[in-house]
C-alpha cells in the first residue's frame, strides 16, 4: 500500500472525511483515486438494486464509473475546494494544504451526464445533491459541471482543475457552436 499523506476522521462539513497529514504543496498529487470500474448501465442497475450509494460513485470517463475505495469516497465536497481530480483519476493539490486540513474537491467537476437521459431511469433526480459544505460561496446544489455559473466553469477550465473527459466534452461544445 502507498503511503499517502491522508488520514481519514470526523469532519466538521459531513461524516467522515479526509485530512492531510502534513503540509501538501500546491499542484502535488495527494493520491490517486482507486476501486472497482463500471460503466453506467452497471451503475444504474446498482444503484436501483439499492446495492450502491451513487455517492461513492466517481464518473471518471463518459458512461463510465469508479466504485471508489473507503479512502476516497470520504472525501468531501467543498464549493471552495483546495484539490481537484486531474487526467483521469489524480487528486492533486489546488493551493497549500496545512497539516490536518481537510481535503475537499468540487464534485461538479466529475460530472457531466445527460439529465433528460437520468430523467428516464429515476424519478427522483439522484445524481443532484444538497451541499451544506459552509463555504461562503456554496452553491447549494451539486450538479452537472455544464450547469455551473460561466464563470466557474472558465476558472476550472482555463486552471484545467478538471479531470480530462471534462476537458474533452467541453472543447466538443465549443467546437459546435464554433461551426455554427
Ligand atoms: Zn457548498
Amino acid at each position: 500500500m502507498i503511503d499517502y499523506p491522508i488520514t481519514m476522521k470526523k469532519s466538521l462539513i459531513s461524516g467522515i472525511g479526509v485530512f492531510s497529514t502534513r503540509l501538501i504543496k500546491m499542484g502535488e498529487r495527494i493520491c490517486f483515486m482507486e476501486g472497482r470500474e463500471m460503466n453506467i448501465n452497471e451503475a444504474i442497475k446498482r444503484i436501483k438494486k439499492g446495492t450502491q450509494n451513487n455517492g461513492d460513485l466517481l464518473q471518471i470517463d463518459n458512461n463510465m464509473y469508479m466504485r471508489m475505495m473507503e479512502l476516497n469516497r470520504c472525501v468531501n465536497h467543498s464549493c471552495n475546494p483546495n484539490s481537484f481530480i486531474r487526467g483521469k483519476n489524480e487528486l492533486i493539490t489546488l493551493k497549500d494544504i496545512l497539516k490536518e486540513e481537510e481535503i475537499t474537491y468540487d464534485y461538479s467537476t466529475t460530472m457531466w451526464e445527460d439529465k433528460e437521459e437520468l430523467k428516464n431511469n429515476f424519478d427522483e433526480d439522484v445524481w443532484t445533491m444538497n451541499c451544506s459544505c459552509g463555504s461562503q460561496n456554496c452553491r447549494k446544489v451539486i450538479d452537472q459541471f455544464y450547469l455551473l455559473p460561466n464563470k466557474l466553469q472558465k476558472f476550472y477550465l482555463e486552471n484545467k482543475f478538471v479531470p480530462d473527459f471534462i476537458l474533452k466534452n467541453h472543447s466538443k461544445i465549443k467546437n459546435n457552436i464554433q461551426s455554427k
